[in-house]
């Protein structure tokens, strides 16, 4: 009998109660150090107490009005945002695809707004990952997301990652208008463009006039230890999807934008029940001034280079179970030698939790606000959870 919740997810037999920082912990008292923040989402860890206080507050004032008025936690948030990065103009939804959506939304009526129509093409790349909805799988092409789904939507061209040429050729077809891409491939396991390449893809969508639309979701927020991670290649884009980090565990997304690319999208064009609701956008802020607060980014940059120095070591250690260190910032990926899965639960059974991705790579996601020391507990447990794999090896 299937279950009552859909079966859509494979889940391990791990169910918690309570965090605390970069802590979960279990029923029974059992405590877990947390690698994974909730896949990128818990920047400021479990239960900061600004984001709690900012949350209770603003839910004894107001939780939701619509889109029907002005909210000025809304105003607030943007503000920030525009303040902060590229964008002129900012679109609140709830989630990462919903961003995706609209920025494929913006992209198609931006060419109607100029009237070039048949530029609907938005090329993607091959490992992308941007959601789950009809037009994020059919953006992504990969197999495992697309299977049984058919028929796709229309407009999108896939390319292979790293192909210079297969791509200098597509963005000079006629039909297409736009290049959506991670600056650091996420759930395909943490494959960073280089700072060159996205140097590259900017200058191809100048030459043809493209929009580039980067997809920040997973590797935005200071997760590399920038606000965003195309700031390390000193490029911006057009359209960029922020989710994950910007709402701290409350579900939040966003799309940004410059006033050109946006120039569609009258009254009218695009909306959301719930986005930019008062209570997510509160929350958003306070996340905001957190991160962009002084001196933040640089203890991130400072602990991603002590985690990763001391991953380097466990692969030195461990040269059976991991491959390599790959990734940025606080977004590391370890490439296993062994099954990345075997890897996760031995990391389970130490107390210790991390996130699978594609390429059997096992993902290193802490909260921005990990201790050096909690780090280093972190990488002895995932050193127990290897030795413990080593010695089973060895027994069979
Ligand atoms: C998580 C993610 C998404 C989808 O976001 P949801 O909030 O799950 O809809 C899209 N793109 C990237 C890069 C992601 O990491």
């Amino acid at each position: 009998m299937i279950s009552p919740v859909l079966p859509s997810y494979s889940r391990a037999n791990l169910s918690f109660v309570k965090g605390e920082g970069s802590w979960m912990i279990e029923a029974d008292g059992r405590r877990f150090l947390d690698f994974t923040s909730g896949i990128a989402v818990l920047a400021l860890g479990h239960g900061h107490p600004k984001v709690v206080e900012t949350l209770k507050a603003q839910a004894e004032k107001l939780w939701h009005t619509s889109n029907l008025y002005q909210v000025p936690e809304q105003i607030a948030l943007a503000e920030r945002l525009v303040d902060h990065t590229f964008a002129d103009t900012v679109f609140f939804c709830n989630s990462g695809t919903e961003a995706a959506e609209l920025a494929i939304k913006m992209a198609r009526k931006y060419r109607d707004a100029n009237g070039e129509p048949e530029r609907t093409t938005i090329l993607t790349f091959e490992g992308a990952f941007h959601g789950r909805s009809m037009a994020a799988i059919s953006a992504a092409g990969t197999e495992k997301l697309v299977k049984g789904f058919g028929p796709l939507l229309p407009g999108f061209r896939h390319l292979p990652f790293g192909d210079h040429d297969a791509l200098r050729a597509a963005a000079a077809e006629p039909d297409v208008g736009a290049i959506m891409v991670e600056p650091v491939q996420g759930e395909s396991g943490i494959r960073p463009l280089p700072d060159v390449c996205l140097k590259g893809l900017r200058d191809l969508c100048d030459e043809h006039g493209l929009l580039l639309i980067l997809d920040e979701i997973q590797c935005g927020m200071g997760r590399t230890g920038k606000l965003f991670a195309h700031e390390w290649a000193g490029i911006t884009p057009d359209i960029m999807l922020v989710a994950k980090g910007i709402g701290g565990g409350f579900p939040l997304g966003a799309l940004l934008a410059t006033e050109e690319a946006a120039k569609g999208m009258t009254a009218g064009t695009h909306g959301s029940t719930y986005g930019g609701n008062p209570l997510g956008c509160a929350v958003g802020a306070t996340v905001m001034d957190e991160i962009t607060s002084d001196g933040f980014l640089d203890a991130v940059n400072r602990k991603a280079g002590y985690l990763r120095q001391r991953l380097e070591g466990l692969v030195d250690a461990h040269p059976d179970i991991f491959e390599t260190v790959r990734g940025s910032g606080l977004m590391l990926g370890l490439k296993c030698k062994v099954t990345n899965l075997d890897v996760v639960s031995a990391g389970y059974e130490q107390g210790l939790l991390s996130v699978p991705a594609g390429d059997n790579v096992v993902r290193i996601l802490p909260a921005l606000t990990i201790t050096e020391e909690e780090i280093g507990e972190g990488i002895s447990r995932l050193d127990a959870a290897a030795i413990a794999l080593e010695n089973r090896a060895a027994a069979e």
